[in-house]
């Protein structure tokens, strides 16, 4: 029954159509596109897009470029960034003229070793001494249009200032990254992360721009989030790995099933290494009947720098933004591709506060393999833990991660783990807690053997494993914390 106004291609008007032929661009001589379902969508501005609604991507010419195209691009960028770095900063100013570089004798990507890390509390200090955004700052603060502040361990918030130039670019990046993710202009999207200075919270204006229904949920209370998701039938959200978990149960306990009453089919996550671990992902996406991308951002950067296609292997990285690169965290020599390392970034165009190799403290691995999907920028194959999260349990590495993996995959278990590290007679002592799904406690011996047997075949540690009843270790609603090392708490707690 279908009625001419569904399937009616958009004919351009006779006078449009004469001026593309005379301009003849070769795209412009390619069919319009078949109208969208909505034949008047609410956002039709065509300034609002870049692509049509079939079209891969976002900006096709740039995401599908040769990888010696890339570092072309990379290469120049980085010219006139540390250059413009060097004139407005009088911070890299000073920093470069101790260490003996200059912007000039940049001329391979190669040479951006010589220059001098910046880390955290370099930033954090540069902005007490400077306030109140500090002297790594390149332009004056009327051109600046917005901050987003991060607090930190030590409480003193640092802020991350954006040009109205360096704010435009991002949310278009955002786009460019949902698009990716296979959002549409055709979707509802509820944003669900803090608005209250993060970074992520202006996010959401990507999904804006790309033309989607965008609802500023913000961090709602869980029931009402879940009517929101409810009465407008949202089909995508953006929240923590542990936030989609937690909502996903609550939801539950509430009669509602996720993948059945509600119809969200696409859950953006970030914030938490849990979003690139399969196991994890898989267990969302059979809680919510959806498929689950991992983004990866930093607030000192830029907004969300990297985010997973509809591929899910690893996350496209804003290159044109941003350069990695994967150090060994104590030599500082780059490791080889798809080895683990600290990952160092510099932006490539952020002028309000160019950020020249800073030391993320995130153990990362990458890949620059073409994508299936077309695109060619480099992949973080999985952000592994912080060198921060990094436990050294009688002398052997382990993240929460590694963990998070064994207790994600079996069926038997919650998912939710903790890790406690003591110090007993001067041997570290490592405890996890794991949650089984049944109220039947006599399968505890039996699910704590095979978790042991597991965690020492994946990180070499062994540990005394605690099985506790269903419900009883803290759901974290944003950022989870799962470990308790009680080895330098004098405190005795
Ligand atoms: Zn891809």
């Amino acid at each position: 029954m279908a009625t001419a106004s569904f399937a009616t291609p958009r004919v351009a008007p006779l006078a449009e159509r004469q001026a593309a032929l005379l301009s003849s661009s070769p795209a412009s001589l390619e069919p319009a596109p078949a109208a969208p379902l909505l034949a008047t969508p609410l956002s039709a501005s065509p300034a609002a897009r870049r692509s049509s609604p079939d079209s891969r991507f976002w900006n096709a010419a740039l995401e599908t470029q040769s990888r010696a195209d890339w570092e072309r691009l990379k290469l120049a960028s980085l010219q006139a960034h540390l250059q413009h770095a060097y004139f407005g900063s009088p911070y890299y100013r000073a920093a470069w003229y101790a260490a003996g570089v200059h912007p000039s004798q940049l001329k391979t990507l190669d040479d951006l070793r010589r220059f001098p890390f910046i880390n955290k509390k370099i930033v954090r200090d540069r902005q007490l001494a400077a306030p109140p955004l500090g002297d790594l700052c390149a332009v004056p603060e009327r051109d600046i249009v917005y901050i987003s502040a991060s607090s930190g361990s030590t409480g003193v918030p640092t802020a991350s200032p954006f040009t109205q130039q360096d704010f435009d670019d991002w949310i278009d990046y955002e786009a460019r990254q949902f698009w990716s993710s296979g959002l549409r202009p055709e979707d509802r999207y509820a944003h669900s992360l803090n608005f209250s200075l993060f970074v992520g919270g202006p996010c959401v204006l990507g999904a804006q721009k790309l033309g989607a229904l965008s609802i500023h949920a913000g961090t709602l209370p869980s029931e009402r989030l879940l009517t929101v998701l409810r009465q407008f039938s949202v089909t995508a959200i953006w929240t923590t790995p542990s936030y989609a978990w937690y909502l996903g149960e609550t939801a539950i306990k509430q009669g509602i099933d996720p993948a059945r009453d509600l119809s969200v089919r696409r859950i953006f996550v970030a914030g938490e290494p849990g979003g690139s671990i399969p196991e994890t992902r898989q267990r969302i996406e059979a809680l919510w009947g959806a498929s689950v991308y991992d983004y990866y951002g930093l607030s000192d950067i830029f907004g969300s720098c990297a985010g997973m296609c509809e591929e899910k292997n690893g996350l496209h990285w804003a290159e044109d933004h941003i350069h990695v690169e994967v150090l060994d965290p104590e030599s500082g020599e780059p490791v080889a591709e798809g080895e683990r390392g600290e990952m160092v970034l510099t932006t490539l165009k952020k002028s309000a506060r160019p950020m020249i190799r800073f030391r993320t403290g995130d153990i990362v691995s990458v890949t620059t393999e073409p994508c299936a999907c077309g695109r060619t920028s480099m992949r973080l194959l999985g952000v592994h833990g912080r060198l921060d999260d990094m436990l050294i349990i009688k002398g052997v590495n382990i993240f929460p991660s590694d963990v998070e993996s064994i207790a994600r995959k079996d069926k038997q278990l919650t998912g939710e783990y903790k890790l406690i590290v003591r110090r007993v007679a001067h041997l570290d002592e490592l405890t996890v807690q794991i949650e089984r799904v049944s109220a039947d406690a006599s399968v505890d011996a039996e699910l704590a053997g095979r978790f042991a047997h597991h965690l020492k075949s994946v990180t070499g540690v062994s540990a005394k494993i605690e099985v506790l009843p269903p419900d009883t270790l803290p759901r974290e609603t944003h950022k989870a914390k799962r470990v308790d090392d009680q080895r330098n708490n004098v405190w005795g707690k």
